[in-house]
């Protein structure tokens, strides 16, 4: 009509209003969750924004379908050693993958959707779409369904997490990551794996639970090399023993297809400089994260990022522009780890919402776990820190190696080693670090950690006698 035709010829083209809140969270992953479910029970009105599925890594392709993955690799250590024990009666069991996989995908859904509920309940309006800053203080979001749509807050948190990478060889296109690895339909029958971190270490010690041949390429000569010189050394061994292929001091060159599924991996000997090559079905990288910074927009507008990226913070989580933080993977704290990402947004939380001014966390002490086979745990500081720090004068160390009992009944070639280390300093003996390996070293630690936090000394250790659980101490006067 005649009006249309001049009401769009001739009015300005309105930016579309800007939706306002108190508190604006960008990624709706382990940490920023946490922070605006924390930040809506004090009342403010939050709005959080999501690009990929709810609850990011660690549900969708970290610690949750991690860990279901571990068990199911322990019930196959569990059946091999079941035997030692006297149970027979059955056949080799079979493990069949794609079932595993799907019911797998399954529980992650529901996981998906008790996370959407969750923040449904604490009323916080959730957006779908990409997040990228226009100005220090204003956000525009791609929103998946088509347009945009803008948001301005008092407080804005950062929670974009991280996400692998793969290097630029030869053939990296055929390569997977850690996300790939959980997109796997079948289980390889051989795997090439490259990065000696934690990923590198679970994912192989996983699949070489299931069956699969294992190649695992490492720059040194240990695994886990943040760790305790002891771990690294047991942990190596041990996976050695186990039958997985160490190619150590070796770095991964180049993949090419070779058909049939099958690839070619050149790598070459770090200290011979020589290439050699092997053929494997799947070739995982697992060589660190990079923080998810990329659409943000951040670095453009002048936010301080580290050498890597990463977004600088301070203790309180503040990032260079005012009211706005940072949390999680995505910061510089250097723990990229779950509990770390949500005990940080639920404390700002509190700073921001709660009026708990000083409210941060601490970053030491913080108690890490290796689902590697089997178990570490670490908390404290290694030995080289420890003496670095303290003087070798000033340290004392205890450490013991064992077979645990549980292994009693087994060949020597099914004996899984334990091997358990403190490291205490000064004249009080004050603990500042404990490395453990072995059997349930994830759920050990726990404990553990509370004392060390508080301040445990080997004194306080040796005395906490442990009761045998069937003796009362009315009958045993000497338990
Ligand atoms: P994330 O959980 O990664 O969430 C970030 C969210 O932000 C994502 O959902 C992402 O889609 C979204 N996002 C990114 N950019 C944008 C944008 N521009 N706009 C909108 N949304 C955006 N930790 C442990 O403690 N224990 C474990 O056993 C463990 N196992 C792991 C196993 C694997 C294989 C991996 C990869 C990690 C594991 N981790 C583990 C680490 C843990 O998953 C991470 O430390 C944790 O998820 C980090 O939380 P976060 O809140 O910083 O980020
Ligand atoms: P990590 O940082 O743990 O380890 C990666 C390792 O790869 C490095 O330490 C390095 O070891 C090696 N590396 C680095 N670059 C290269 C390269 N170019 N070629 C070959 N090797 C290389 O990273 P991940 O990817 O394993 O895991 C990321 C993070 O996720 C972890 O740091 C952890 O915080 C978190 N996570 C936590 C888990 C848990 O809590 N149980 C489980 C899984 C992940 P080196 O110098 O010895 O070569």
């Amino acid at each position: 009509s005649a009006f249309c035709r001049h009401f769009s010829s001739s009015s300005p083209v309105m930016a579309p209003v800007p939706k306002e809140a108190d508190y604006l969270v960008l990624g709706i992953g382990s940490g920023g969750i946490a922070s605006a479910r924390r930040a809506a029970k004090y009342g403010a009105k939050v709005i959080a924004v999501e690009s990929g599925r709810m609850g990011g890594t660690c549900v969708n392709v970290g610690c949750v379908p991690k860990k279901v993955t571990y068990n199911a690799a322990a019930i196959a250590e569990a059946f091999r050693e079941a035997k030692a024990y006297g149970f027979g009666g059955y056949n080799t069991p079979t493990f069949d993958w794609p079932t595993f996989k799907q019911k797998r995908d399954a529980y992650v859904k529901r996981l998906n959707g008790i996370y959407e509920n969750n923040l449904n309940k604490d009323g916080i309006e959730h957006i779908k779409g990409r997040a990228k800053f226009v100005a220090r203080d204003e956000v525009e979001v791609a929103l998946d369904g088509g347009g945009t749509q803008r948001i301005k807050a008092k407080h804005i948190l950062i929670a974009t997490g991280g996400r692998p990478h793969i290097p630029d060889i030869p053939g990296k296109e055929l390569c997977i990551d850690s996300d790939g690895f959980f997109e796997l339909e079948q289980l390889p029958k051989s795997i090439a794996t490259a990065g000696a971190g934690y990923i590198g270490v679970e994912m192989t010690g996983m699949l070489n639970s299931l069956g699969t041949e294992c190649h695992f390429f490492i720059r040194g000569q240990t695994v886990l090399r943040q760790h305790d010189p002891m771990i690294q050394q047991v942990i190596t061994r041990e996976y050695e023993r186990q039958g997985i292929h160490m190619h150590k001091s070796q770095i991964i060159t180049g993949v090419e297809a070779i058909g049939n599924g099958m690839k070619r991996v050149t790598y070459e000997d770090l200290s011979t400089k020589e290439q050699h090559s092997i053929e494997v079905e799947t070739v995982l990288f697992a060589i660190g994260r990079v923080p998810e910074i990329e659409d943000l927009h951040v670095r453009e507008l002048g936010m301080k990022l580290n050498k890597k990226d990463h977004i600088i913070v301070d203790k309180y989580q503040n990032t260079s522009f005012p009211n706005v933080y940072a949390i999680g993977d995505v910061c510089d704290r250097g723990f990229e780890l779950t509990p770390v990402a949500i005990a940080a947004g639920r404390r700002l939380s509190d700073r921001l919402f709660g009026g708990m001014k000083d409210r941060h966390l601490e970053y030491e002490n913080i108690p890490a776990v290796v689902f590697s086979h089997p178990e570490i745990g670490a908390i404290g500081l290694t030995e080289p820190h420890a003496r670095a720090k303290y003087g070798d004068g000033n340290i004392k160390i205890y450490q013991t190696q064992f077979t645990g009992m549980y292994y009693a009944m087994m060949d020597a070639e099914h004996k899984a080693p334990t091997a358990y280390k403190i490291i205490c300093a000064g004249k009080e003996e004050k603990i500042v670090g404990l490395h453990i390996l072995g059997q349930s070293s994830a759920e050990i630690l726990q404990g553990f950690a509370v004392a060390i936090k508080m301040g445990a000394t080997k004194k306080d250790f040796d005395n906490c006698v442990v009761r045998s659980r069937f003796v009362s101490s009315k009958n045993c006067p000497s338990s």
